[in-house]
């Protein structure tokens, strides 16, 4: 299996039906833990490569309902890897300065500089998202935003930035037992707000929304993954798959050190 399995064809309308959020791709959790503690040894050697050469970046892109697993999939992957190369970016509701501007000023400047690993939770995603969903603003302005993400991720990639996107594909049902449990244990009601259930009852119109961000924002410099991710085992194991074949397929190398090191003699 490789980590690309989660992909859809390019240039095809997607069809939620077609991702079942419960897929396990016939392994077990201790199998795929297992399979995601190797491979993250691969993800901290390539992103000590991506660091010391500077001149790639990483963007990823989170993106789920409530109750998606967003931070935990953070912490599940990122543990143990050099803090200092990785920068984890939440996108919350605009500012006022923030809404002064075009949709995508605020996100632009969070992008990873070279040599780093940028984390995106929630995204310029959001513009066609909730925006739509609540009709922020009109049909007209948030329809062409497609156009919009697609030419800036374009821009990004062009500047040596690799694009990955994911969806935390969880069912109805798997984010009413997550909010249940969120509701059960005192140390979670930080992670619960009423206002998540105005956005559970609007479920289908957000559906449909992702549909059409997979359907028109899907391309090869800048795909999508939708991740089966009603079990967080499997899903922490796709998608670290994902980043790693995507770190090895990347041009990586440490730079080539001063000249003469072998002849230097340290008193
Ligand atoms: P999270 O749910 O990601 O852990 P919060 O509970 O603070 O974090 O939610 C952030 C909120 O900000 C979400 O409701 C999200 O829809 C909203 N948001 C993010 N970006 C935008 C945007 N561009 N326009 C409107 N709302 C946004």
């Amino acid at each position: 299996m490789t980590g690309f399995l989660h992909r859809p064809p390019y240039g095809q309308p997607v069809s939620l039906a077609d991702y079942p959020a419960g897929f396990d791709g016939g392994i077990n959790e201790k199998e795929a833990v297992a399979k995601t503690q190797a491979l993250q040894q691969r993800l901290i050697a390539r992103q000590d490569m991506l660091y010391a050469q500077g001149k790639h970046a990483l963007l990823i892109v989170l993106q789920a309902m409530d109750g998606g697993g967003k931070d935990s999939t953070i912490k599940a992957i990122f543990q143990g890897v050099n803090p200092q190369g990785v920068r984890v970016t939440s996108f919350k509701v605009p500012t006022a300065e923030e809404l002064s501007h075009d949709f995508l000023w605020r996100v632009h400047r969070q992008t990873p500089p070279k040599g780093m690993i940028g984390i995106f939770n929630r995204s310029h995603y959001e513009d066609v998202l909730v925006v739509r969903v609540n009709e922020l603003v009109p049909e007209p302005v948030w329809r062409a935003r497609y156009d919009h993400i697609n030419a800036f991720e374009a821009l990004l990639a062009a500047a040596n930035t690799t694009i990955l996107k994911f969806y935390l594909n969880i069912s109805k049902d798997e984010q009413k037992k997550r909010f249940e449990e969120r509701l059960a244990k005192p140390e979670k009601h930080w992670k619960f707000s009423k206002g998540d259930l105005g956005v559970r009852a609007r479920w289908e119109d957000y559906m449909r929304a992702y549909e059409d961000v997979f359907t028109y924002c899907h391309t090869p410099h800048a795909p999508w993954h939708i991740i089966p991710s009603n079990k967080k085992w499997y899903r922490n194991y796709a998608i670290m798959q994902t980043i790693v074949e995507t770190l090895e397929t990347m041009p990586l190398a440490y730079p080539a050190p001063e000249e003469g090191l072998e002849d230097i003699v340290i008193d």
